[in-house]
């Protein structure tokens, strides 16, 4: 019901490392703190001080136990919107206030022309959309649009909120429409992925998966890692890589 354009200027996103997330939460909380501020003002709260705390937040980090036995590992799984290049979000929108900027890719929702049909999270397939009951619009990550083209705060910290907060730089912003942009590298030498790309909807952020256990079985934990991707791909022989692995668990996860 509403167009996004074909293809944008830039390709703003981020990079999320989920072999360094330790899950502290501090993206979230400074995710929170600058939009409740900012563009998506008020981010509204329930029972804050209470039994049965609950609000709206643009940025959700979730804790899982993955795999079993000695296997097993503990995953800390950032979740907020993924600016699709193809965004279900914005093409089901009746009014139009859900769009994606030609500019630079962020996609967005306008306030005033949203009527809180909550379409948009319906088909939003990565759970990314958040109704504020208080104010009746969606809102969702920003990519702070409201910080990261901010000329009256210093250079550092024109980035979005999440990503200047993470004490272990496990996030990462930049454009991907840059193959040369060291998260496009990053990507690249990582093994980063799409989460649930058979959905079609060609997500923009990516999650760089986490490293196996260095135990000594895995003879390609000390090497670096596109060297070590490399060797693990021609070591496989038909079996699926960790990384793959945890994606597909990942993608169950979501689409529970
Ligand atoms: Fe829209 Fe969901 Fe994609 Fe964000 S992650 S652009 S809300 S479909």
């Amino acid at each position: 019901m509403t167009a996004y354009p074909k293809s944008t200027g830039k390709k703003l996103g981020l990079v999320i490392d989920l072999d360094i997330c330790v899950g502290c939460h501090a993206c979230a909380t400074s995710c929170k703190e600058w939009n409740t501020g900012g563009y998506s003002a008020p981010l509204s709260d329930y029972d804050p001080y209470g039994a049965d705390p609950h609000g709206t937040w643009l940025n959700r980090v979730h804790g899982y136990e993955a795999g079993e036995g000695q296997d097993s590992q503990t995953v800390h799984f950032p979740r907020s919107c993924l600016h699709c290049e193809e965004p279900a979000c914005v093409s089901v929108c009746p009014t139009g206030a859900s769009y994606k900027r030609e500019e630079d890719g962020i996609v967005l929702v306008n306030p005033d022309t949203c009527i809180g049909c909550k379409l948009c999270s319906w088909a939003c397939p990565y759970g990314a959309r958040e109704y504020d009951h208080d104010e009746g619009v969606m809102k969702k990550c920003t990519l702070c649009v409201d910080r990261i083209y901010n000329e009256t705060i210093p250079q550092l910290d024109r980035i979005p909120a999440c990503v200047r907060a993470c004490p272990t730089g496990a996030r990462h912003f930049g454009d991907f429409g840059d193959p040369g942009s060291y998260i496009s590298k990053m990507v690249r030498e990582r093994g980063g992925y799409d989460l649930m790309p058979e959905m079609g909807y060609k997500p923009v952020n990516k999650y760089l998966p986490p490293r196996p256990p260095k135990d000594g079985k895995d003879k390609t934990a000390a090497l670096p890692p596109l060297k070590a991707a490399k060797r693990r791909k021609g070591s496989a022989k038909g079996k699926r890589p960790a990384s793959e692995k945890f994606f597909a668990w990942a993608d169950l996860l979501l689409s529970r």
